[in-house]
């Protein structure tokens, strides 16, 4: 048995000559604020045990982690159709490039874009009663805490610059791939974005994914071990932008991350791992997080490959 505590704390000190590099996001004013220099792992496995390190109970800007949260929603709502409004492929661009969406006439390359995401936070705008209150409850119920919530802050700092996620919002909108009114969907998807965990509540809220063969249930959002699985899958080819290869070719796991610095990864069937640096490299990927998750698989030999 891995001894994975004493391996996270030897990732925290191999990262440490790493701490300078980069910076945060800081096209959202309210993520330039927040103390650069954190560091926090956590690791829960499917047996119920829990590994931390650093700064793991310190809350964070999920930021496009949850897009993932967002596609469970919209798979249980829709099904198969729903890839008839969003594509599975990877982009190979940045999160927020607009220059496919013209290519292809509207329709996003897959959910983890942001052109993609807003499409979905468009499904759950139409679909769901309360889509702020049951999106909330979901994720809550997910991750186990029931004060996980959405930081208004962040999401007005955010709202007030979209100026690029309003470009793609209207692109979508001409397109007729949007329904709603598109200030109202720029207002959802800000929200979703800022929704806050730390690396244990988020390492939790992946745990349902590590566990694809068992069922997924969680405040009315049902999905089947296949469309888990299918979800892994999608995490593994583009949860990354344009460097979902160099994430599955340094790590070798499905995963996750946003501008906040946090990303989310699954070792199917074993565990799932949050970290959390805010520093990002010029792709918007936190670049301890990403070393920290290289040393993970790379001394544990624990990885989907
Ligand atoms: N809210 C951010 C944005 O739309 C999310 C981007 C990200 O985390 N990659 O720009």
């Amino acid at each position: 048995m891995i001894n994975y505590k004493a391996v996270l704390d030897n990732i925290s000190k191999a990262v440490e000559p790493l701490s300078g590099q980069g910076r945060n996001a800081d096209y959202i004013p309210a993520l330039a604020n927040v103390n650069p220099d954190k560091f926090g792992m956590c690791i829960v496995t499917t047996g119920g045990k829990s590994f931390e390190t650093g700064d793991s109970a310190e809350r964070f800007s999920l930021q496009s982690i949850s897009k993932v949260f967002a596609l469970a929603v919209c798979l249980s709502l829709r099904g198969e159709s729903l890839w008839k409004r969003v594509g599975k492929e990877p982009s190979g661009t940045a999160f927020n490039s607009l220059v496919q969406l013209e290519v292809e006439h509207g329709v996003p390359r897959n959910p983890f874009i942001n052109a993609g995401a807003l499409v979905l936070a468009d499904i759950m705008l139409t679909s769901l009663e309360h889509p702020e209150e049951d999106f909330i409850a979901f994720v809550r119920e997910l991750c186990g805490s029931s004060t996980v919530n959405y930081n208004l802050e962040v999401a007005c700092s955010e709202r007030k610059t979209a100026y690029l996620n309003a470009a793609i919002a209207n692109l979508l909108k001409f397109h007729s791939n949007i329904e709603c009114d598109v200030e109202r969907v720029l207002d959802f998807y800000t929200k979703i974005c800022s929704i806050e965990m730390n690396c244990k509540e988020l390492a939790k809220a992946f745990l349902a994914f590590a566990n694809h063969k068992e069922k997924f249930s969680y405040a009315g959002v049902s999905l089947t071990s296949s469309q888990v699985k299918r979800m892994n899958a999608i995490m593994q080819t583009c949860g990354f932008y344009d460097e979902a290869g160099e994430f599955s070719y340094l790590v070798g796991l499905p995963g996750k991350s946003g501008v906040g610095g946090g990303i989310a990864a699954i070792y199917p069937g074993c565990y799932s791992v949050a970290v959390w640096s805010p520093r990002l490299n010029s792709k918007g990927n936190s670049i301890m997080g990403m070393k920290a998750l290289e040393l993970l698989t790379t001394e544990t030999m624990e990885s989907i490959f």
